[in-house]
């Protein structure tokens, strides 16, 4: 029912990219067929800018005065809600503005949308525009990465192994959609590629089950708190520094050799149906870390691991470990070229150090 939206809320102001090859070409019609309709009875208004290229989106965000508007809206996956993240945090006036961002799932990959409205609702284009206008904006953190002399923003995962090849090898394969991520996936882990790195990690919890009570307490106390873990001012300075400093890794946890996944989210669900990081909070301030190392693990195990994203019940393997840290430093040893994936996209193949920013930017959720 339309028209009972239409005086409900204040109409809001909106700045809408819709990416035209989002969601093998669908975009643009998802959001003026599904959504526009619902906003227009809402009575919002909205500036659209359909993406030319990649970081357009980034480059609008990055210079765009924002005074007018109420919102940032991405009609795409999570690769221009990446965009928008980074063009806002390299703002001049990153830490002035706090001008949250709204998700239409109309991509491939659509993560951040199902950790808003759930597995089942999550690629649902009504209930995200009517999360866009009713909803309300929730701090969340941030990863701040550096690599080479670079230094850029992910909301949502770091990734180096099989899954990683999975995401990018088979950017080619649009078409097949959510089935290419397995495609790559299998053929990486029939490749036996070899994933050798050295990894420095700042722990800060390695026993599941005192994740799990920590994950526990927090959403048992009141909903406020799940917000406002840490009250201390925004910043974008980094603590542990960048990947080409050699002191802050010195007390670090060290991990070396090879694995199949080593896998860093900052959200709980990575995909439809794939519940990566079941303990991932939205402002804790930490990154959920998995591991499977390579050792005597057989390729029906892996792929018992993937699938039990299903219900989580990975987490309860004793081949996956799963860590709660402030930071990491990923240094890829294999020579020939690889793929490090963050956020779903494809990232240079060279060593990376990662923190969290606490609460960093504003999404709208309900
Ligand atoms: P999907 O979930 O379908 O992959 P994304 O939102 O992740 O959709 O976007 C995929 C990629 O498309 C992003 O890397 C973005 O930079 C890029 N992109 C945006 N606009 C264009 C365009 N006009 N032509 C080609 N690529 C584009
Ligand atoms: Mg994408």
């Amino acid at each position: 029912n339309l028209a009972a939206y239409k005086d409900a809320k204040k109409a809001k102001h909106l700045k809408v990219f819709i990416n035209p090859i989002g969601g093998s070409g669908k975009a643009n019609k998802i959001f003026n067929k599904i959504a526009k309709p619902i906003f227009d009875a809402a009575n919002c208004t909205y500036d659209i800018t359909l993406t030319e290229h990649s970081n357009h989106a980034k480059e609008i965000a990055n210079k765009l005065d924002l005074k007018p508007y109420d919102a940032i809206v991405s009609a795409s996956g999570d690769g221009i809600i990446h965009e928008i993240v980074n063009g806002l945090l390299s703002r001049p006036d990153a830490l002035e503005t706090d001008i949250p961002i709204g998700v239409i799932p109309a991509g491939t990959g659509n993560a951040l949308s199902i950790c808003l409205l759930g597995n089942d609702y999550g690629n649902s284009v009504p209930h995200a525009t009517l999360n866009i206008i009713k909803g309300v904006p929730m701090k969340i953190d941030v990863c701040s990465i550096t690599q080479d002399e670079e230094r850029y923003f992910a909301f949502m995962s770091l990734n180096y192994g099989i899954l990683a090849d999975g995401d990018i090898s088979t950017d080619h394969l649009r078409w097949m959609k959510d089935s290419r991520f397995v495609l790559g996936t299998i053929q990486a882990l029939l490749e036996n590629r070899n994933y050798d790195c050295e990894l420095a990690m700042k722990v800060v919890e390695d026993n599941i089950e005192r994740i799990r009570q920590e994950y526990n307490n927090v959403y048992n106390s009141s909903p406020s708190s799940i917000t406002d873990i840490q009250d201390k001012p925004r910043t974008l300075v980094n603590k542990y520094g960048t990947v080409n400093d050699s002191n802050p890794i010195k007390e670090w946890t060290k991990l070396d050799g090879d694995g199949y996944l080593f896998f860093a989210g900052k959200v709980p669900w990575v995909s439809k149906n794939n519940l990566a990081f079941p303990f991932a909070l939205p402002s804790d301030g930490l990154l959920d870390l998995m591991i499977v190392k390579r050792d005597k693990i057989s390729k029906t195990k892996v792929i018992n691991i993937l699938q039990a994203f299903n219900d989580a019940s990975h987490i309860n393997m004793k081949e996956v470990n799963y860590y709660k840290v402030e930071a990491f430093r990923l240094t890829p040893k294999n020579k020939e070229n690889g793929y490090i994936s963050i956020d779903g996209e494809k990232a240079p193949f060279k060593p990376f150090q990662v923190e969290v920013l606490p609460k960093i930017i504003n999404i709208i959720s309900v």
